[in-house]
């Protein structure tokens, strides 16, 4: 799974992509990240720099982001999907995914992340920032329009990491065997680890009994119940 990020601030990926399960599976070539950084497109001769962002059309506050720096960004990362795509047979752009990122897209799920692991192997993801991109580029390539929930963000990278996360983690071998066995079968979201007993503060806190009955049976029912 190729991921072709848009984004005019590429250095916030760093950290995260570099640690622990991502960056594993970034080593081990499972996933791959890409960035495409309008500021890049811009055409700066002399006395002629234009800024990637510009008033709003209609007034009211913030920047909007240009749509011909963006275009040509998105532009760059499509002729990538069909160089990369060169060696596979019969690859189409069925197979790959244009999203751009706004609180009121559609919401995304672990269903999405599923079904895009599956289908896909190229995503581009477009990360806005200020008062968003010029509509014409979701217009332009007909990109879907993502949110990751009720509230609003500066920006599109913290949307694009969640989306490479839980989508990556959906791939086959980027989560251990040990943890993809977890992954097959029920988890809860009550986990415990030792001491068996927590003292904090002149009082224990115990790790719940069933947990340490050895009953699979019971410990999978109370599992399913949290
Ligand atoms: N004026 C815009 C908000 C812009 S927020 C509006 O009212 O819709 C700036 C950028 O952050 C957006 O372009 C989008 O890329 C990103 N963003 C903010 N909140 C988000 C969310 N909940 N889900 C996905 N992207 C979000």
């Amino acid at each position: 799974m190729r991921f072709h990020i848009i984004t005019i601030f590429p250095e916030i990926f760093d950290s995260y992509l570099n640690e622990s399960i991502l960056g594993r599976a970034i080593k081990n070539k499972l996933i791959e990240v890409k960035f495409y950084n309008p500021r890049d497109f811009i055409k700066a001769p002399k006395n002629n720099y234009r800024p990637v962002d510009d008033k709003p059309y209609g007034g009211g506050p913030g920047m909007v982001m240009r749509a011909e720096p963006t275009l040509k960004a998105v532009a760059k990362a499509i002729s990538k999907i069909s160089s990369a795509n060169r060696t596979v047979a019969r690859h189409d752009f069925a197979k790959s995914k244009i999203i751009l990122f706004s609180p009121s897209g559609k919401k995304f799920d672990t269903a999405y992340a599923k079904n895009s692991a599956k289908k896909f192997t190229d995503i581009v993801l477009i990360s806005g920032r200020y008062e968003g991109i010029d509509a014409r580029v979701q217009k332009i390539f007909k990109a879907e329009e993502i949110s990751i929930g009720d509230y609003v963000l500066t920006g599109g990278e913290l949307p694009a990491m969640v989306l490479i996360d839980s989508i990556s983690r959906q791939i086959k071998g980027v989560l251990g065997k040990y943890e993809s066995l977890e992954e097959e079968r029920i988890s809860s979201s009550k986990v415990y680890t030792r001491p068996e007993i927590l003292k904090y503060k002149n009082k224990n806190y115990k790790v719940p009994k069933v947990l340490l009955s050895g009953n699979h049976k019971l410990i999978e029912e109370w599992k399913k119940s949290r």
